[in-house]
């Protein structure tokens, strides 16, 4: 009921906008006429007239404002000004004699300009309005935006090798669509990239179109939440039938999620309008022929919440992830965006990536772009190591959380606990070291002690697992050693539960625990058999005692991390080792630490 309404509401506008922009050709054109007839002919001097009048040569006057209105036996028309009073009887008799038809009804110059007026008004309104609606219509014939030929590339998307490993079967079906066909392969008909945004999803869907040669089509699942009933679900219709259209393509749903939540979730309108609207794209991705060569290609961020319906063969049957880049990848992505960019000697892509734990492809275009803007602010001719460490921390800042604010008994708590981090961090040979300690609230966390492997994990050995066991419990060890073991706070239950999750690989997958030997513990009902808890604890408790002897043997260091904190929020790895008196060259094979 209220759908069929709503569309017959449609088509009354739609028939409305017809009548609309007929009437407004059919009122330009007759301004247009009364534009032309208000023109005025060409003036005629009296001499001229009264000759012509004398040689015969008028057909017709008539009466206009301040003149006469002439027309001649040749057809030519003009205009005479007459001096007041000459208008009388003996003239118009004068006129008469000369056999020239006399007309005395009054032209009145002023109505014409008027109507011109108007007319000119109404034109241009008319313009300005049929503008209006073919721009409205371009726009309607626009969606979805295409690009016949796009020029990404797979070299353009950086870190992410695997995800392009996993779709380049894709390319070499859109080349030869054929060649899976002769060989009975299942064509490929549905991708979805998942990961967090700014990973290079977009980018490595349109440079996948890019190799393969084929059209883009772009569109975001917001863009079927419409206004009018009904209308979503068609849109869908009309976007696969361009689709097929344009074949071979690749067909991007970007946002997927919010055209593809789970249905049933609600009973309103709304939610039965959603509910259509999915069904239809279920439909249309299970009415491809394999050999349409359209690739629907979905991105999202989160998998979890999209109706099962969506993930079952025929439809985004493959998932890609895109994950954040690790160090290697955010080194390959800032050379990507580094290209043609004039860099100081001194800029080091490497020690940038290892700086930028957590940044997406996003962030790091982002952070060579501010780099290059903060070197233009200083009429610099060269984008400098300073520059990027600038544009670092204004980025990082970013990502903190500034509106949280710290009592000073807090920010002490905090300060101490992240010195005992650091402390350890520092003075163990085996852990990762410092890259910055600071207690400036990130994302979830008070403070954070940031250590920065020289690699990515792929293979640690016992003795910097220990390490890093000690390293996760010096911040409570701190706290206990400043405050006492009544004032420890809730501040390590992240660090309790890195290390329990530590341990507990430690026990039961990689053989470490003496007691249990190399044996893989298998879980009971989820957990751990008591046995091998029991040896988790073991192995906490021993590096919470090792954390310990470190805070208080060298509570000195400590209490003037603490003090630095304190005082500048945030200390880098040079600062660190300064106060620790030892810089330590780093090295280390774990993957990037936060300890907060
Ligand atoms: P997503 O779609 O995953 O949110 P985008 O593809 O829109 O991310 O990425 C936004 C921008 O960030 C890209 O246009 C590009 O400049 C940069 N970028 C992101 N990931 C990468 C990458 N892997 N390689 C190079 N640039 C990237
Ligand atoms: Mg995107
Ligand atoms: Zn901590």
């Amino acid at each position: 009921m209220i759908r069929s309404l709503t569309v017959l509401r449609r088509r009354v506008h739609r028939h409305a906008r017809t009548l609309a922009a007929v009437l407004l050709a059919a009122l330009a054109l007759a301004g247009a006429a009364a534009w032309s007839l208000r023109t005025q002919p060409a003036e005629m001097s009296y001499s001229s007239f009264s000759r012509a009048m004398a040689d015969g040569a008028l057909a017709k006057v008539s009466v206009s404002d301040g003149g006469l209105s002439v027309v001649e036996k040749s057809g030519a028309t003009a205009f005479v000004r007459l001096p007041t009073g000459l208008l009388d009887s003996a003239f118009l008799d004068r006129l008469a004699g000369a056999g020239v038809d006399v007309d005395l009804t009054r032209h009145d110059g002023d109505l014409l300009g008027v109507l011109g007026a108007v007319a000119s008004a109404l034109l241009m309104g008319a313009v300005a309005v049929v503008m209006a609606l073919q721009l409205d219509l371009r726009g309607r014939l626009s969606w979805p935006a295409v690009v016949k030929s796009v020029p990404s590339r797979f070299s353009d998307v950086a870190g992410q090798d695997e995800p392009k490993a996993e779709v380049a079967e894709i390319v070499t079906f859109l080349k030869d669509p054929a060649a899976f066909a002769r060989v009975g392969a299942r064509p490929p008909h549905g991708v979805l990239l998942v990961g967090p945004p700014g990973t290079g999803k977009t980018l490595l869907a349109r440079a996948l179109a890019g190799e393969a040669g084929v059209a883009f089509m772009a569109v975001a699942g917001s863009e079927f939440s419409a206004a009018l009933v009904g209308m979503s679900k068609n849109r869908v219709a009309r976007l696969f039938r361009e689709a097929r259209r344009r074949a071979p393509c690749i067909l991007f749903i970007d946002e997927l999620d919010s055209i593809g939540k789970k249905r049933g979730a609600g009973a309103s309108a709304a939610d039965r309008e959603y509910d259509t609207t999915l069904n239809q794209l279920l439909v249309e991705m299970d009415g491809f022929e394999a050999s349409t060569g359209v690739i629907v290609v979905g991105a999202t961020n989160r998998v979890d919440v999209l109706d099962p319906a969506l993930l079952r063969p025929g439809r985004f049957d493959r998932q890609v992830h895109v994950g954040l880049p690790l160090i290697a990848g955010r080194e390959a992505i800032l050379a990507v965006h580094s290209a043609h960019k004039p860099f100081a000697a001194d800029v080091d892509l490497l020690t940038i990536a290892r700086g930028t734990p957590g940044f997406s492809g996003a962030d790091l275009a982002n952070l060579v772009n501010e780099a290059a803007v903060l070197a233009a602010r200083e009429g610099a001719s060269l984008v400098t190591a300073a520059h990027f460490e600038g544009a670092r921390k204004k980025l990082l800042m970013g990502l903190e959380r500034r509106s949280l604010v710290l009592d000073d008994e807090e920010r002490r708590l905090v300060a101490v606990h992240e010195a005992g981090h650091a402390l350890c961090a520092t003075l163990l040979p085996a852990a990762d070291r410092v890259q910055s300690a600071t207690i400036v609230p990130h994302g979830g966390a008070l403070g954070m002690v940031l250590r920065l492997p020289e690699r990515d994990r792929i293979c640690v050995p016992l003795d910097r697992l220990r390490a890093d066991l000690v390293v996760a419990m010096g911040g409570r060890a701190a706290e206990e050693a400043v405050f006492g073991p009544d004032k420890v706070t809730t501040g390590a239950a992240s660090d309790i539960a890195h290390a329990t999750d530590l341990a507990t690989r430690m026990v039961a997958e990689w053989g470490m625990s003496p007691k249990l030997g190399m044996a893989r513990v298998e879980l009971a009902a989820g957990e751990l058999p008591a046995f091998a808890r029991e040896e988790v604890r073991n192995i906490v408790a021993d590096a919470y005692r090792a954390a310990r002897a470190i805070v208080e043997d060298r509570r000195d260091l400590l209490d003037r991390l603490c003090e630095a904190l304190l005082e500048r929020e945030t200390l880098n790895a040079q600062e660190v080792a300064e106060i620790c008196g030892e810089p330590r060259p780093g090295e280390g094979t774990q993957a990037p630490q936060r300890v907060a």
